[in-house]
């Protein structure tokens, strides 16, 4: 399946093929304060339409990760890192169009506070 996917003021839009079959929450002390469900996909499943040039990259900790947001409106579309299986990206479930969060309630915890 593939879902549309953008920011709040539309600046960054990007598609993603997935299943939504590996959603989580993250527990790391950013996902944590953002509360942002996520779903985890190859990178080669993600594509960006429009607005990198409103994507700004956030790195902390061991700066594995890029959790980028949008310059205008705040929103954490997607981050992107290696994985163990090669380049992953992380979609924030709630900018995909169509999904209801509410079907993920249950999405387990992933334990970025531990790594
Ligand atoms: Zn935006």
């Amino acid at each position: 399946m593939t879902y549309e996917g953008s920011c709040h003021c539309g600046a960054i839009t990007f598609t993603v093929q997935t299943a939504l079959d590996q959603v989580a929450r993250c527990n790391c002390s950013l996902c944590g304060r953002a509360g942002t469900l996520m779903a985890f996909v190859p990178a080669s499943a993600h594509t960006v339409l429009s607005g990198k040039d409103h994507y700004v990259d956030y790195q902390f900790g061991s700066k594995t990760i890029h959790h980028g947001f949008c310059k205008t409106c705040g929103i954490r579309p997607y981050g992107s890192g290696n994985g163990e299986h090669g380049p992953m990206a992380m979609i924030n479930v709630g900018c995909l169009k169509g999904v209801d969060v509410r079907d993920h309630a249950n999405a387990p915890i992933y334990d970025g506070a531990s790594r």
